[in-house]
């Protein structure tokens, strides 16, 4: 195979903003689709079959394969239903882009548990839940493409987002792992941080920065990352407007101290063990 073209893939919350550009390019390029959403509002409240159904529409209209879902990627049993409609409808299931998600933006002060709660289980428990469901099959047919999606409020923080970038940075080291795991299984797993305009970013940015970021820029990466042919792992990419980038962790020489240094001897090193001008990609020290 190349491409994308006759791989089953799973779109979670693919009824609306980025996930529906997802589905849409996947399937324009040869993917059958699973469109999954819950159909809720910004915050997860409700639920509703039209959001996945219109999707699927469009797609089956554009001469394109794609079936709907609409269980809640936060729970273990309606990862597993949305697996169980990709297997009934194609036989197989090859890839899956962990996108679902919701809001619940508060001050860290002013956060209740619920607020937390509510958001680590959509996004982390949600790309923990479909990934987990999905492992066994990836490995029996030795092949898998996972791209979760992450954010620039967990990679570098947001104010009002200790919820939701704490989930999505939690998703960084789940591939970080998958990837290691994967890798004899040709299974990759990658991450995105997106960057557009969509009902989630609707009272975030002004009209004329949000004009800038359509979705449209941010599907042609994703749908990259899930062919066969790329077999990248582990990576993270920023995106949006056009504009494409790869991050990481970088670290500096350090300092090595041959005895237990005392604090004094540590603050007085202080100025070069957090200096980051000549810092390189970082390596695991354990590896
Ligand atoms: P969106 O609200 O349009 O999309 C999220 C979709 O997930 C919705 O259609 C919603 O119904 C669905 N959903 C919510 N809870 C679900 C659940 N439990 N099970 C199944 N589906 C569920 O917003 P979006 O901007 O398109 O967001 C898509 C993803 O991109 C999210 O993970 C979001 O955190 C991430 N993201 C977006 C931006 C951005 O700039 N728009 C930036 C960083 C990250």
């Amino acid at each position: 195979m190349s491409g994308v073209d006759g791989r089953v893939i799973i779109v979670t919350g693919a009824g609306g903003g980025l996930g529906r550009e997802y589905a849409l390019l996947l399937a324009a390029n040869g993917a059958r689709v699973v469109v999954n959403d819950l159909g809720g509002a910004r915050d997860g409240s409700g639920s509703g079959s039209e959001m996945a159904d219109k999707v699927v529409a469009e797609i089956r209209e554009a001469g394109g394969e794609a079936v709907a879902n609409y269980d809640s990627v936060a729970t273990a049993e309606g990862a597993a239903a949305i697996v169980a409609t990709a297997l009934d409808a194609f036989g197989a299931v090859h890839g899956v882009v962990s996108n679902a998600g919701i809001l619940r933006d508060v001050s860290y002060a002013k956060m209740t548990d619920a607020q937390w709660d509510a958001v680590i289980q959509v996004h982390l428990y949600g790309g923990y839940n479909i990934t987990r469901a999905l492992w066994p099959h990836f490995r029996e047919q030795r092949y898998g493409r996972i791209v979760v999606i992450t954010s620039t409020s967990g990679l570098f923080g947001n104010f009002g987002q200790s919820n939701y970038g704490a989930a999505k940075m939690g998703l960084v080291g789940l591939i970080n792992t998958l990837s290691i795991e994967g890798a004899k299984y040709d299974i990759t797993a990658n991450a995105i941080a997106p960057i557009a305009a969509t009902r989630m970013t609707a009272d975030i940015a002004s009209a004329d920065l949000l004009a800038k970021l359509s979705t449209a820029f941010v599907a042609p990466v994703v749908t990259q990352l899930m062919t066969d042919e790329c077999t990248d792992t582990g990576s993270v990419l920023v995106l949006g407007g056009g504009l494409v980038q790869r991050v990481q962790l970088f670290q500096n020489a350090g300092v090595q101290f041959e005895q237990p240094p005392t604090l004094a001897e540590v603050a007085d090193r202080w100025a070069e063990i957090t200096d980051m001008s000549a810092a390189v990609p970082a390596k695991n020290p354990l590896h």
